[in-house]
């Protein structure tokens, strides 16, 4: 499945959110600084989108 996910680095305090809910790989804790490392395994299930406080994730689909 083709998708497209970002964080918006202006918005994303770093809480960690969209790690912690994501069900698949796409996100990784990298020296404590939360990464996309995947977005080719992105559902789209908006679980991220949906639970990060600052807004900061961005789904093209
Ligand atoms: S939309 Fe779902 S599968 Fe895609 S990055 Fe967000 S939580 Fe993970």
């Amino acid at each position: 499945m083709a998708s497209v996910v970002s964080i918006d680095a202006d918005l994303c305090d770093n809480e960690q959110v969209c790690e912690a809910v994501c069900p698949e790989a796409v996100f990784r804790v990298v020296e404590g600084l939360v990464r996309i490392v995947d977005a080719s395994l992105c559902t789209i299930c908006f679980k991220c989108a949906e639970g990060c406080p600052n807004g900061a994730i961005e789904l093209d689909y």
